[in-house]
């Protein structure tokens, strides 16, 4: 099969010879060819965006409300099917693509409230017969590019607010699954969005460096691991375009010692290996106050044991492969420089039961014990289904543990202490918290976005922050004049 990219309202081969492998990760083989887009093929979609745009930011609320509804209405009839590419390509199990779809909708749903999130601020008579309000326009041509964890979800974080808010788009998806973007793209075109407002280029390094460089993209919403995340932002806003990019993680779940200790391990399991612990949000730390260490661990074990991984469309499968064999090589190494470095290995992977064919890209679900602060289990992100439990004394070490680490993106708290958790909330120093709740992804009328070393940039993503990144305020200070105007005055207005 053949990825093409989609440029004003079509399959685009354009001039690109290169392409890229797409594989199925659960069965280790080959599935299709994307192409890989040269300058430009990135300049092509940046044309169709630009020529559309000047018609699309005239499109009424009205207009812009009804192609959302219409595009939700589509997405929802068809997300069996999203879910099945999205399988296919990513290798997350059935019920954990169709989540993930379940989340874009809302993101979708926020942005059907278009004409009531864009009203402005009006003061009557700010002045003597002067009236002064606030417009937010859109910015023009908005680049995406998104991570290979959640190709539906991802983009569609930021491809509804910023087209509600009169923006045309070009999409860059990870080439490692990119089909779920095309299929968004057919929804839209479906939906009644006219020709060139999403536009999908696919590819690589070559893509994202013209996307930050074409002086057509005014603004940039990235999202992926903390090395790219940085660069794309430093090198974005050095184009002068507006710039959020969302950066890796290392999500801890501390448990204190009077949590329902069930509720924790079935959550950290939940947390920990859901996607095979390729979520942004994934648990990958446990940090287990004294004294619940034993028990904790030993709860946990249980439950790992009992997990069925394999084919995510083979029934009951509860978690698939990795996402490649590469990834999933360098996922695995950290199984023997954890143990190298004095960590105890209580469950490997290596040895778990595969409902799956053997050439897929298969990692069971591992936890280590006793790990250490400067080990790199811990310090690196390793975006597979590895659990790290760190025993620390009391709470004001696990706070201190949290707050020390290079990511800030989610945490949670199990407790039954509505005090300490109350205090948690207030001093970590992390974006996003749960309190009995393990991924506290927040829902899609708040914002999503982590602190320190997991986002660069001012603005979450989606909700209120993502109206506010993909639109720019006007201020209107207004007089008709009337027959008491004082004529010629040449000091600087002041308000009478
Ligand atoms: P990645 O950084 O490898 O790739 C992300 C995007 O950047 C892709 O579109 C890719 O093609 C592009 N890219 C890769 N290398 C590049 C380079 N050298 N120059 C320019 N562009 C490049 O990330 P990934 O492996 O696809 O996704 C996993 C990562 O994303 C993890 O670190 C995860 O934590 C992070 N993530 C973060 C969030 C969040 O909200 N903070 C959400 C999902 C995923």
């Amino acid at each position: 099969m053949r990825i093409t990219h989609w440029i004003g309202g079509k399959a685009w081969t354009g001039v690109s010879q290169r392409t890229g492998d797409v594989y199925d990760p659960a069965t280790g083989q080959v599935s299709g060819q994307v192409d890989l887009a040269r300058a430009s093929d990135v300049d092509e979609a940046v044309n169709a965006a630009h020529e559309a745009f000047a018609r699309w930011r005239h499109a009424s609320l009205t207009q812009r409300a009804n192609v959302m509804f219409a595009f939700r209405e589509l997405l929802n009839a068809r997300k069996a099917d999203l879910a099945e590419i999205i399988t296919a390509e990513h290798g997350k199990v059935r019920s954990d693509a169709a989540g993930e779809i379940q989340r874009a909708l809302e993101a979708v749903e926020f942005a059907c409230g278009i004409p009531q999130l864009l009203k402005g601020g009006f003061s009557e008579n700010a002045s003597t017969k002067v009236d002064v309000y606030s417009i937010q326009q859109p910015l023009g041509v908005v680049g995406v590019i998104s991570p290979f964890n959640f190709p539906a979800m991802v983009p569609l974080w930021f491809v509804p607010n910023a087209i509600a808010c009169g923006n045309t788009v070009v999409l860059k998806p990870s080439e490692k699954d990119p089909s779920a973007s095309n299929f968004l793209a057919e929804l839209f075109a479906e939906a009644g969005l006219p020709d060139g407002v999403f536009n999908v280029v696919h590819g690589d390094k070559e893509a994202v460096d013209r996307i930050l460089e074409n002086p057509e993209v005014k603004a940039v919403s990235f999202v992926g691991s903390t090395p790219i995340a940085r660069y794309v932002y430093e090198t974005g806003t050095r184009h002068g375009k507006r710039v959020q990019a969302l950066g890796g993680a290392k999500n801890h779940m501390v448990v204190l010692p009077d949590a329902d200790l069930d509720l924790a391990a079935d959550a950290a399991v939940s947390a920990g290996f859901g996607s095979a612990g390729e979520r942004c949000m994934a648990i990958s730390v446990v940090v287990a106050v004294d004294p619940v260490g034993d028990e904790l661990v030993g709860k946990i074990s249980e439950r790992i044991a009992g997990l069925h991984v394999g084919d995510g469309r083979r029934p009951g499968c509860e978690m698939g492969p990795l996402v490649t064999g590469a990834h999933r090589d360098k996922v695995l190494s950290y199984l023997d420089a954890g143990r190298s470095a004095g960590a105890t290995l209580v469950v490997d992977g290596r040895g778990h039961s595969i409902d799956g064919d053997d050439a897929g890209f298969w990692l069971g679900p591992t936890l280590f014990d006793h790990v250490g602060e400067d080990m790199s289990i811990y310090t690196d992100e390793i975006f597979g289904p590895v659990l790290s439990v760190v025993r620390v004394p009391s709470y004001d070490a696990a706070v201190e543990l949290v707050n020390a680490n290079r990511y800030g993106n989610g945490t949670a708290i199990f407790t039954n202490d509505g005090g300490a958790a109350r205090r948690y909330q207030n001093e970590i120093e992390i974006g996003m918290v749960g309190v009995n709740v393990a991924i506290p992804v927040p829902v899609s009328y708040y914002s999503f976005g982590g602190w320190k070393d997991s986002l660069f940039g001012d603005s979450h993503a989606y909700g209120p922050d993502g109206v506010r990144f993909f639109t720019r305020t006007k201020v209107v200070t207004s007089r008709w004049l009337d027959p008491s105007h004082g004529g010629v005055n040449l000091g600087f207005p002041q308000n009478s």
